[in-house]
């Protein structure tokens, strides 16, 4: 396939924002078709005193679209090997971490528990080092765990579109592929060596995974690595290109903010909560249907704030190093999590602010939504 999205570059992106206005903000919170142009005024500095406003408009449309509830998942890592230098992450291949690859029989070991704590959506994290851990060994899990969970997700190596479509009939639902930072430069200076560099094969990613017919396509920017104003702006017009190309695919946006982990890696341009909840409540009111992740990241007095005000879909419970929910004591994690709760004390966290936990039926209930 050749179709192929592009996009301005950042320092275009930045000056635009200096040219938005408070009257530019208050038509994009209140427009009934909101676009581009209304995304970068809800994104931009103006935006900043109508942030109650904003958190209004995006719950409001929240709970129509999605109803009051929070869709629960999990990440199974299975492997903490790669062959890329990405300067900000644990596994990257200049960290003496301790690294670990797991068997078939022991992922499906780790799925099972995840299964027994009520999980039925799970997520298969991987290093990317398609030698140590590629297609065939995707395809022999989700042919194993299918029955088990109603969803599967990966979020591995880009591939090739006739590798998703393989993994697609082995029960793969849903595909995770972050462009990291939309802006160029920045791209360049934070991927030091390994396939990763390639900015275009990776930016092509989610267009190759719709077109394989995966159901769901999940994309994002690490936050703290470039302007965090313009990689919202990138997402939606990624998110919009995504969605004129692929009418039938259902997506996701994430907001993962950089964490501690091996390697020291400091962020290169802090993303605070504030900034963080800006960019939620901008997306959200840009695009009423996106599902919106935040993930454990974020710590628990932050992810309970955020409850009904934009996002859709919480993970719990997670682990970032393989084995490690048979084996709490497992070394080499991708990260350090922020919210280091259970699935039930998360489940009794959202309950409490009046929202159900969804472990289970998401596609019901997205059908519900739809009708
Ligand atoms: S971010 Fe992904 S590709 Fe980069 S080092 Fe970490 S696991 Fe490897």
């Amino acid at each position: 396939m050749n179709i192929v999205f592009d996009y301005p570059a950042f320092d275009k992106l930045h000056e635009y924002f200096h040219t938005i206005e408070r009257a530019d903000v208050d038509r994009a919170l209140f427009s009934t078709r909101p676009g581009l142009k209304d995304l970068a005024a809800l994104l931009s500095p103006a935006a900043e005193e109508c942030l109650p406003a904003m958190a209004r408009r995006s719950a409001e449309i929240t709970e129509q679209r999605f109803g009051r509830v929070i869709q629960l998942y999990a990440p199974l890592y299975l492997s903490s090997v790669c062959c890329n230098r990405c300067s900000y992450c644990g596994f990257s291949v200049d960290n003496q971490i301790e690294r670990r690859v797991l068997s078939l029989d022991e992922a499906e070991a780790e799925a099972f528990i995840l299964n027994e704590r009520g999980f039925s959506h799970i997520l298969l994290v991987s290093g990317e080092a398609p030698k140590v851990m590629g297609v065939d060994f995707f395809e022999s899990l989700a042919l194993r765990l299918k029955d088990k969970f109603a969803s599967l997700s990966i979020e591995v190596q880009p591939l090739t579109t006739a590798e998703y479509a393989r993994l697609f009939k082995a029960g793969i639902t849903s595909v995770a592929v972050y462009q990291e930072t939309y802006d160029r430069q920045i791209y360049e200076q934070v991927h030091l060596s390994g396939r990763k560099c390639d900015q275009q094969y990776r930016l092509a990613t989610p267009a190759r995974a719709a077109s394989a017919g995966m159901r769901e396509v999940g994309i994002g920017a690490l936050l703290g690595l470039a302007d965090w104003r313009a990689e919202g702006l990138a997402l939606g017009l990624h998110l919009a290109w995504l969605r004129k190309q692929f009418w039938r695919t259902a997506f996701t946006v994430s907001f993962p903010r950089i964490r501690p982990a091996e390697g020291g890696f400091a962020a290169l341009q802090p993303v605070s909560e504030k900034n963080l909840s800006q960019m939620i409540f901008a997306l959200r009111i840009f695009d009423p249907d996106v599902g919106l992740l935040l993930s454990t990241r974020e710590e628990p007095r932050y992810r309970d704030g955020m409850i009904g005000l934009g996002s859709t879909r919480y993970s719990a419970g997670s682990c970032t190093a393989p084995g490690g929910y048979l084996d709490p004591d497992s070394a080499g994690e991708q990260f350090a999590v922020g919210d280091h709760r259970s699935l039930d004390q998360v489940c009794s966290a959202i309950r409490a602010r009046g929202f159900e936990p969804v472990r289970k039926d998401w596609d019901s209930m997205f059908q519900q939504h739809a009708a």
